[in-house]
């Protein structure tokens, strides 16, 4: 891809503007293009993909500072994907080369793809017809975020020089290693998994029973082409991602059942 001037890098999240993994991100990706930030004021995240239609959306500029100087940001009031609209239409100076997300709190595999709001951000550039990469480091207190941001930093690198096909994303998910200790990186599919749940029942000061969701996650999946096994085994897991639902292996079959006759008992 031949550009004129160095690339603008729309960096975004679900932690939360002041959250240290988007910290990491602009620190790790600012030597390689013109970085801008749109990031939600507070935690945002499991909102999945939801966007905000009943509310104004309001935008504050933020003294954001990389290491290697400050950098312009705006906290929005909105979701992920308020941010990446909003940004992409009335914030930036042009229309952003990539977009990223991240450094997530806590993996994006499996199952949690779908309640991840890091992925949504990048769903939403996707959406927009711009190339974009979720990035999520696999602890979820603390952890090596400076690893986690020179993997990013390198896998940004090869979306720049190379694009994506239209449409898909990268969503990344990091082990918690120290950068010489993560074997490499795999492309890999989604795990099938899901979560035990259940709701802990608590009283408030008034007595009043509240609910608060809590579970174990459950992998389902013996497969070693999976996010999970390709973390598990000390490699940084890269699934292409895209989002049409549309089950395709299904159409023909679905499709030969007459539906818009009255069912046979
Ligand atoms: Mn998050």
């Amino acid at each position: 891809m031949e550009r004129d001037s160095r690339p603008l890098i729309l960096v975004c999240n679900d932690d939360g503007i002041e959250a240290p993994g988007i910290a990491a991100l602009v620190a790790a990706v600012h030597d390689i293009g013109d970085v801008f930030v749109a990031a939600p004021i507070r935690e945002q995240s499991a909102v999945g993909h939801a966007i905000t239609v009943r509310d104004p959306v309001r935008a504050q500029p933020w003294p954001f500072r990389s290491p290697s100087g400050s950098v312009p940001a705006w906290a929005v009031s909105g979701t992920p994907a308020d941010c990446v609209k909003l940004a992409i239409d009335k914030l930036l100076p042009r229309k952003p080369d990539l977009v990223v997300s991240g450094i997530n709190q806590g993996p994006n595999t499996a199952v949690n793809v779908i309640y991840s709001g890091t992925v949504s951000a990048a769903t939403e550039a996707t959406m927009l017809g711009i190339d974009a990469i979720a990035f999520s480091l696999c602890s979820w207190r603390g952890g090596d975020f400076e690893s986690a941001g020179r993997w990013a930093a390198r896998i940004a690198g090869h979306v720049l020089t190379s694009g994506l096909p239209d449409g898909i994303l990268l969503n990344v998910n990091v082990p918690d290693l120290p950068y010489d200790r993560i074997r490499g990186a795999r492309v890999t599919r989604q795990a099938r998994s899901r979560w035990e749940e259940s709701f802990h029942e608590r009283r408030d000061p008034l007595d009043r029973p509240y609910y608060w969701l809590t579970g174990r996650f459950v992998n389902l999946d013996e497969g070693d082409n999976t996010d999970l096994h390709a973390i598990e085994a000390g490699y940084v897991s890269i699934t292409p991602v895209h989002h049409d639902m549309t089950a395709h292996e299904h159409l023909a079959r679905l499709g030969s059942q007459a539906w818009d006759e009255e069912p046979t008992p």
